[in-house]
């Protein structure tokens, strides 16, 4: 345990230490599905980790999805940009070398498969049902609305939707992901579990179509 929240704390990422903690829980509740846990937005690493070290520890797998060429607010100019994860080669932001490495470091290779493309591209050839999906990728509305669209149908009842950065206060940040989270608590197919800082845990009950 120590080790893994080491290597989070290490790896670059944008996630506080109390929110891994909570993605950290749901993720190791989660995998006594026995089915795999999926991540939108890869970046770096660092929530992968903590995917990963559940996934291990079950014996299930960690699955995490990104094209790795950085969201918009992640692009030259904007707010998040880091300029030392842009390739000299394309000149295009590339975040998958840097998140090999994060793996890596954690000693966790072996738990993960990485997938490079696009969310709603890789969502419509996948099959397999999954024990929980964490939605941190783009955050425009076509983003987010996409990759609920996208994996909630493919998660298992009774299994784990974790949504990052969902801000109800419009002055706290972007409302994409808070109106994903909405969307689904007011379908009535998911039940809130916990809230900590932006990161909140739904459950998927049985009995209501997500869609
Ligand atoms: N989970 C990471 C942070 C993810 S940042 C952590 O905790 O450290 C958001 C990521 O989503 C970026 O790397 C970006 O490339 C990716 N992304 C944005 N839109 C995407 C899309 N439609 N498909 C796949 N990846 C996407
Ligand atoms: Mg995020």
């Amino acid at each position: 345990m120590t080790d893994v929240l080491a290597a989070f704390e290490a790896a670059k990422g944008f996630m506080p230490r109390d929110e891994g903690l909570a993605l950290y829980a749901a993720a190791r509740e989660a995998a006594g599905l026995g089915l795999p846990l999926l991540e939108v937005g890869t970046y770096c690493g660092r929530s992968t980790i903590l995917l990963a070290d559940a996934a291990r520890a079950a014996g299930t797998v960690a699955v995490t999805v990104d094209h790795h060429r950085g969201s918009e607010e992640q692009q030259p100019g904007w707010e998040y940009h880091d300029a030392s994860l842009v390739d000299p080669v394309t000149g295009r932001m590339d975040t998958l070398p840097t998140f090999r490495r994060t793996l890596h470091a954690a000693g966790l290779e072996e738990h993960v498969i990485a997938v490079v493309g696009r969310s709603p591209q890789v969502a419509r050839v996948w099959r397999q049902p999954l024990g929980l999906v964490f939605v941190d990728g783009g955050h425009t509305d076509e983003h987010a609305r996409a990759d609920y669209e996208g994996w909630a149908p493919l998660l298992a009842e009774g299994g784990l939707l974790v949504v990052h950065d969902v801000f109800p206060d419009p002055a706290d940040g972007g409302q994409a992901p808070y109106r994903l989270y909405r969307r689904a608590l007011d379908r009535g197919a998911f039940r809130e579990e916990s809230a900590t800082g932006s990161l909140r845990v739904l459950r998927r009950l049985p009995g209501t179509p997500v869609l």
